[in-house]
């Protein structure tokens, strides 16, 4: 699944690849996907597109005149440009032509969704209105994700991939911030020291500017259908069970945490 890493790189590979050209035709497969119905969605033919951000997990596309694409690649999507004809898959949940006959497909096999939003309506689109400050936004400052973090009662773990809370962290990349701060996933966020605090801000924009700066994930695909280069080898205790603790040597546990599983160092990480 796509985390912030990934996302802003699709984010300015599509800007670079994209902006400028106008959509010349649109093919829906599957049109569940789509926030109205497809034959409202097919408005979005003959508008150019502009700049594309990411916030969290989602890609926003600005469109000319008026409108945003919103795409959000679920679990295990692919957002693939191709140069001509050739190259498109023969399955694809969304296909935009372009007028020089380059192309866009975006797969995906669960939860992928192509919004389309009206300029003045996207505050009021509720799958992402709500989403918190991206991980990496400029605005996240030590100070700010010290004052997110206050009066907060739960766990640490569960704060962090609360999309409302920070966007674009997902299980993936918050292993090894917890690591790198010596944090334990389950510890209660009032326990947590300003140094504890300040620690985790740092490791986690260490962690997710390395895979950005690497083209993001191994397993995931950017927009020329290429892997990212931030594999096993960069990861710290994320999906080591049994290796050896980087810092100590103790072995890397694995362990549940709520409905999901956590890679800690028991002797860095104590509870
Ligand atoms: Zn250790």
């Amino acid at each position: 699944m796509p985390e912030l890493p990934e996302i802003i790189n699709l984010a300015k590979q599509m800007t670079k690849q994209l902006k400028g050209k106008r959509i010349a035709d649109v093919d829906i497969t599957q049109p569940k996907c789509l926030n109205v119905p497809a034959k409202k969605f097919r408005r979005i033919r003959g508008k150019t597109i502009n700049e594309t951000s990411a916030k969290g997990k989602w890609l926003f596309t600005r469109l000319r005149p008026d409108d945003t694409l919103l795409l959000n690649l679920g679990m295990g999507g692919d957002l693939i440009y191709h140069r001509n004809e050739a190259s498109i898959p023969q399955k694809y949940q969304l296909r935009l032509t372009f007028n020089d006959e380059s192309a866009l497909t975006a797969s995906f096999f669960w939860f992928g969704y192509v919004h389309l939003v009206p300029e003045k309506e996207l505050a009021k689109h509720n799958m992402t209105n709500k989403l918190g400050i991206s991980a990496l936004d400029k605005t996240l400052t030590p100070e700010k994700f010290a004052s997110l973090l206050s009066g907060r009662r739960g766990v640490i773990k569960t704060f962090l991939l609360n999309q409302k809370n920070v966007a674009g962290i997902g299980n993936v990349y918050v292993q090894d911030p917890l690591f790198k701060a010596k944090v334990h996933p389950l510890r209660l966020v009032p326990t947590l020291t300003p140094r504890e605090v300040k620690d985790l801000h740092e490791s986690i924009q260490e962690v997710l500017n390395q895979s950005v700066k690497l083209g993001g994930l191994r397993y995931e695909r950017n927009l020329y259908g290429r892997n990212g280069n931030y594999g096993p080898e960069h990861f710290l205790v994320a999906y080591k069970t049994g290796k050896p603790c980087p810092v100590c040597r103790t072995r890397i546990k694995k362990i549940r945490t709520g409905s999901t599983a956590s890679y800690i160092c028991p002797y860095c990480q104590k509870l």
